[in-house]
């Protein structure tokens, strides 16, 4: 049995006690959709909680990247954004709902986002590996030296787990906090029209 999890953590970025650490986070949106006026988003856009289209060629599905970890309960998931092929987000589509879709070849995957406390990860290459309907697609970064594919060939401890808590909370250098609020308030608003 792995010990229970804190539930809180001393946050050493403002010195409070903060629920978690989480074991994931997420990415509400591709930033090229972020980056988008909301009447660009209106006019050329289509967003939901798992897909995403940019006329007239940029279609992405949301999928979890996933992080051993060595020392506590895991995986870690970073939910992310990956750019298809528009092949392979049609077919993605279309299999949306059946259960043979587990047999499906990977699809190569651009990722779409700067995730905090890293150096930059937007287009590293993936795998996007199709999983049980209702599941997330897994991502499998390319085995390269990034710290992000490190980290997920290696796995990571529980103390990483709480400096990625840190950065992604307040915002680390890697995403200026303009970015980062401007990214969470237009989602929420882009989610509010679509449900
Ligand atoms: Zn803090």
């Amino acid at each position: 049995m792995a010990e229970t999890a804190p539930t809180t953590f001393r946050c050493r970025c403002c010195g409070e006690e903060h629920p978690g650490p989480p074991l994931s986070w997420a990415m509400e949106a591709p930033d090229e959709w972020s980056a988008l006026t909301p009447s660009q988003r209106r006019s050329k856009g289509d967003l939901s909680s798992d897909q995403c289209i940019i006329d007239p060629d940029r279609f992405f599905i949301r999928g979890s990247l996933e992080l051993p970890v060595l020392d506590g309960d895991g995986p870690f998931v970073w939910d992310v954004w990956v750019s298809l092929s528009e092949t392979n987000f049609k077919r993605a589509s279309d299999l949306w709902h059946d259960p043979n879709r587990t047999e499906e070849q990977p699809y190569f995957g651009w990722l779409c986002n700067s995730l905090p406390g890293y150096p930059e990860t937007l287009s590293l290459k993936t795998n996007v590996h199709t999983r049980a309907v209702g599941i997330r697609p897994f991502i499998e970064l390319e085995p390269t030296d990034h710290p992000l594919a490190v980290e997920q060939r290696d796995g990571i401890t529980m103390a990483r787990v709480i400096e990625i808590a840190e950065a992604a909370m307040h915002h680390s250098a890697t995403v200026p906090p303009e970015k980062f609020s401007t990214l969470k308030r237009i989602i929420r608003k882009a989610l509010g029209k679509a449900g």
